[in-house]
């Protein structure tokens, strides 16, 4: 029997998506019907993107799931309307992805790499870094994403501190949770990584109060969430020196409004949300198996606690 999927995001996304879904279906032996255009009480499952023209879940009355393209839900948590199970997007390619762009950043900012890239004027200027293993990175948040950059950075031999909602286990790097223990993850922190989820706890979580507790000339590295950063208070402590540079890649308002004074910041650098994408493919894999695994009475991956809100 076959099942029919909605596909619930930009047309433009369709057109990427549409060739991976296929063959992930099939690959999965599910027989998908997918469609950007469907009628509502005909849907079985919805992959979905918030930015899509759908706010309404009511009229998809027998649908079983809502399945996320993206990792972050914050847009579709509180939805009132939806009364089925939601899953986020846990696919390798955006964990890989991520590795990556906070790797990087966390190198150019350990390594001092802005001196000479911007500093090309003649001066010679021989500052010697320390090694890795002199320079504590802090992450907020050890799920998906936050795990795999601190095993990444921990590899090339950064002390790596994480913290998360409830206390974890990872080999190589000292987990902590709770208020305490966020106060310690904090007052290490040379480098500090927001890899939370945008929810009533975490917004604002890095303020004037919590920015005072990291060591002078920190550096931040938003790729999260824009409003787990009181951005006034950043941009006081950036003032003072207590933080020495931010690279944000999320705003609460996005695209950053071209008068917004991050852009002008000597001290900020901005990248427009791109510090990882859902990727088509390896995504198309994980909404299959989450669909057959429906079909299957077998319990869905990645599911959001919406009490939670993430
Ligand atoms: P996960 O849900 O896997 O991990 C979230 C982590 O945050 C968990 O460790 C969780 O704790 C912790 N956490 C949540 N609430 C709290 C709290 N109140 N106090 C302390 N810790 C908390 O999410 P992902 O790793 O997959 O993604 C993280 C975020 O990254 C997404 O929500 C999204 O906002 C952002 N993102 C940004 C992208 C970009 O391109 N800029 C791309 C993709 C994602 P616990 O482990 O105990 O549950």
């Amino acid at each position: 029997m076959s099942v029919n999927v909605l596909f619930a995001a930009l047309p433009e996304r369709w057109e990427t998506y549409k060739i991976p879904l296929k063959t992930a279906f099939s690959e999965q032996g599910v027989d998908a019907n997918l469609s950007m255009d469907l009628p509502a009480d005909q849907v079985d499952y919805i992959i979905y993107a918030p930015n899509s023209e759908l706010q309404d879940f009511t009229p998809f009355s027998r649908a079983r799931a809502v399945l996320n393209l993206w990792a972050g839900v914050e847009d579709v948590v509180g939805n009132d309307t939806l009364r089925i199970p939601l899953a986020r997007m846990v696919d390798d390619g955006l964990t890989q992805g991520m590795v990556e762009w906070v790797t990087g950043h966390a190198l150019r900012h350990h390594l001092g790499m802005d001196r000479h890239i911007l500093g090309q004027d003649g001066v010679w200027r021989k500052v010697i870094p320390p090694l890795a293993s002199d320079r504590p990175v802090t992450l907020l948040g050890l799920g998906e994403l936050g795990q795999a950059c601190a095993l990444a950075l921990a590899g090339l031999d950064f002390p790596v501190t994480g913290w998360s909602r409830t206390t974890k286990s990872v080999e190589g790097i000292t987990c902590l949770s709770g208020d305490e223990g966020l106060r310690k993850a904090l007052s290490s922190a040379e480098i500090l990584i927001l890899l939370l989820p945008l929810t009533g706890e975490t917004e604002n979580i890095i303020n004037a109060e919590t920015l005072a507790l990291m060591p002078p000339g920190a550096m931040i590295i938003n790729p999260g969430r824009g409003p787990l950063i009181d951005d006034h208070a950043l941009l006081a402590a950036l003032e003072t020196g207590q933080i020495g540079h931010a690279t944000l890649d999320v705003f609460r308002q996005e695209p950053l409004p071209p008068e917004h004074p991050f852009w002008a910041h000597e001290k900020v650098t901005v990248t427009p949300h791109i510090a990882s994408e859902t990727r088509p493919i390896t995504s198309a894999r994980v909404i299959a198996e989450n669909v057959r695994r429906g079909e299957a009475g077998e319990p869905f991956l990645y599911l959001v606690d919406r009490n939670l809100g993430y």
